[in-house]
């Protein structure tokens, strides 16, 4: 079993390093441990060495894993694709949301948001890379599900996420997330109070944060490589 630890520690020293290359506070850019497919003892682990907000694809695996780390007090965010038949569980059992690319699901997650919790994080999601199958909405949409998703009660509009194609060169990827970027910045000219923008895993963090990412969501070199 790799050292949780000792990876965590690594990535940290990553993020400095690409933050201070980009002149920016690496005190702007969250961590978020990307745990799916990993087993509870592990998360626990990375707790143990100071990590909080964890990220989990499958709706069922977290909630068997939040019951069995109930004693800790871990900030649980959803990044797999969102079906209609699962925001009930999302809404109730997670911090945040970061793969948000329907108004319908938007408006099902603030329904099922209990009153007497916080409101729902979310972000929306982005396709800027052209493929359809990882999901996310179009760039011409976003000003319109934006504006719509920031007036549901229950949900907090926090920011945008993307994935760029990961077979994609790394001048396309920085690209993906300099659009991203870019989009961010427009939305909060628009006065949408913004402060997130969910970008960067374990092969090109350094790239984000070049762009201004202010969240990466890191399993591999957390975890180790997922079989
Ligand atoms: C699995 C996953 C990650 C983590 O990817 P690594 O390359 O293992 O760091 C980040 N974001 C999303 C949406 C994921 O599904």
């Amino acid at each position: 079993m790799p050292n949780i630890a000792q990876a965590l520690e690594k990535v940290h020293e990553r993020i400095a390093a690409a933050a201070q290359a980009a002149g920016r506070d690496p005190d702007e850019i969250r961590l978020l441990a990307v745990s799916k497919t990993k087993p509870p003892e592990m998360i626990r682990e990375a707790w143990e060495a100071g990590q909080r907000a964890f990220g989990e694809n499958y709706v069922k695996e977290a909630l068997s894993k939040m019951d069995a780390l109930d004693d800790l007090v871990i900030e649980w965010h959803y990044i797999g694709r969102i079906q209609g038949n699962k925001t009930r569980d999302i809404a109730r059992h997670f911090a945040w949301v970061h793969g948000l690319d329907k108004l319908k699901h938007a408006r099902q997650l603030s329904e099922y948001r209990g009153e007497s919790r916080p409101p729902l994080n979310c972000c929306i999601q982005v396709n800027l890379s052209g493929e359809h199958s990882k999901g996310g909405i179009e760039a011409d949409i976003l000003p319109e599900l934006a504006q719509a998703v920031s007036r549901l009660p229950r949900l907090e509009l926090r920011g945008l996420m993307t994935l760029p194609d990961p077979s994609g060169s790394r001048e396309e990827q920085a690209e993906v997330f300099e659009q991203l970027a870019e989009l961010f910045g427009q939305l909060r000219k628009q006065g949408l109070p913004l402060d997130t923008l969910s970008m960067g895993m374990s092969g090109d963090l350094e790239l984000a944060i070049a762009a201004g990412s202010t969240m990466v969501r890191i399993g591999t070199d957390i975890f180790g490589p997922r079989n």
